[in-house]
């Protein structure tokens, strides 16, 4: 049988780059059953098919309206069925991934920036391109536990009561794959010493690790902060500081975290525009970032949006909510300016010097409905 596999997102997202770990492994199955598997690239190809398989993770990901769910097409993934997305039977998803599922691609990516360069009469720096495909070609993949007790509001994740045992790490270790990305929900919530396990599992493959999703900061004690602060993690731990409740507990957190710490970057993610998208939302966000920047940690803005809804986009401080975001998301930025010296940079920058920017605007706006915030936290610094 010839097998279609269709990563949505990578159709409909212009700079998406994550493979969908669910059309490797749908590709995988296949491929040891004896058929063959391609990712198609163009749905008026889905006629090419026996079988076509489409995943999509994003709800906001646009797809043909044609596509229906059939004999011959199955649909998957939280993007058609958010927190119902239906699990993939259990022999594919404890198949190895076909990591080959993006190669041919990937190899057509190049090729085409490599001519385009040399139209235009530019060198092509091949390694630096490649850097936007590392996940495709770098990572083994996968999921050591699933699912979270929490049931946060905002979040997909609502299926299970606990934290459970997934998939050992060699069901997707790659050896030849120089690291390894986890997509655990909330690999902290497993059993203290399953999770001691599991790490130093980790630190003995030699490879770099990291986990996507943040971490849940909650959970950490002096022993799993010392073993994840002396391993070769991947790029910044990232924890979660979703709400301003937990601000107590973030900050006890957050002492242990700096005994810790030594020079390693760690970033908490900032939720944002989900319980409300006013003044005391935006309030929240920057004490808790005040809180951050106290411990040398790097603030993520994260605006909270739906398949249904992107609330920070109907509000009134929509200009404050892009401007926040861009100046704490770019970390060679966060840390050397303040808000107010960002908004500035930005109207110096600004091609018509007698207009405001919209950062600028944004900002002065907000200071003059909201003086007390403002003095209290646009000068705060990394
Ligand atoms: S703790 Fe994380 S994974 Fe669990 S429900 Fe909350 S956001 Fe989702």
């Amino acid at each position: 049988m010839k097998i279609g596999i269709v990563d949505a997102d990578l159709l409909g997202r212009k700079k998406h780059r994550f493979p969908n770990l669910a059309c490797e492994k749908i590709s995988s199955y296949y491929k040891q059953e004896g058929h063959d598997t391609k990712l198609v690239l163009d749905y008026n190809e889905l006629y090419e098919y026996d079988k076509v398989f489409i995943s999509k993770v994003f709800t906001d990901t646009a797809i043909p309206a044609f596509l229906q769910e059939s004999d011959a097409m199955h649909l998957g993934g939280t993007g058609f069925f958010f927190d119902k997305a239906p699990n993939l039977p259990e022999d594919i998803e404890h198949q190895m991934p076909d990591y080959h599922l993006y190669d041919q691609w990937i190899k057509n990516e190049v090729r085409k920036k490599q001519s385009l360069c040399k139209h235009k009469g530019k060198t092509f720096n091949e390694k630096y391109f490649m850097q936007q495909f590392k996940e495709y070609t770098d990572y083994s993949i996968g999921f050591l536990t699933r699912g979270c007790f929490r049931k946060c509001q905002f979040c997909v994740n609502q299926k299970y009561n606990q934290v459970f045992l997934h998939s050992p790490l060699k069901e997707f270790l790659d050896e030849s794959r120089k690291k390894i990305c986890l997509l655990d929900d909330n690999f902290l919530g497993i059993g203290f010493q399953e999770r001691k396990r599991m790490l130093q599992e980790l630190l003995d493959s030699g490879k770099r690790f990291k986990f996507k999703q943040g971490l849940d900061e909650r959970l950490l004690d002096d022993e799993i902060c010392k073993i994840l602060f002396s391993s070769r993690y991947d790029g910044d731990i990232t924890f979660a500081f979703d709400n301003i409740e937990d601000y107590d507990i973030i900050h006890d957190k957050l002492k242990i975290i700096t005994k810790h710490k030594n020079r390693k970057s760690v970033k908490f993610y900032v939720l944002v525009g989900f319980r409300s998208t006013d003044a005391e939302d935006i309030e929240n966000a920057f004490k808790r970032i005040e809180l951050l920047f106290q411990y040398g940690c790097l603030p993520y803005i994260m605006r909270f949006q739906n398949k249904n809804e992107t609330p920070w986009m109907q509000s009134k401080y929509r200009g404050l909510y892009i401007t926040l975001a861009r100046w704490c998301n770019q970390p060679s930025i966060v840390k050397k300016m303040s808000f107010r010296d960002f908004c500035e940079a930005n109207q110096a920058l600004h091609k018509n010097p007698n207009t405001l920017c919209s950062s600028m605007d944004a900002m002065l706006q907000f200071e003059k409905e909201y003086p007390r915030i403002a003095k209290r936290y646009f000068d705060i610094r990394f």
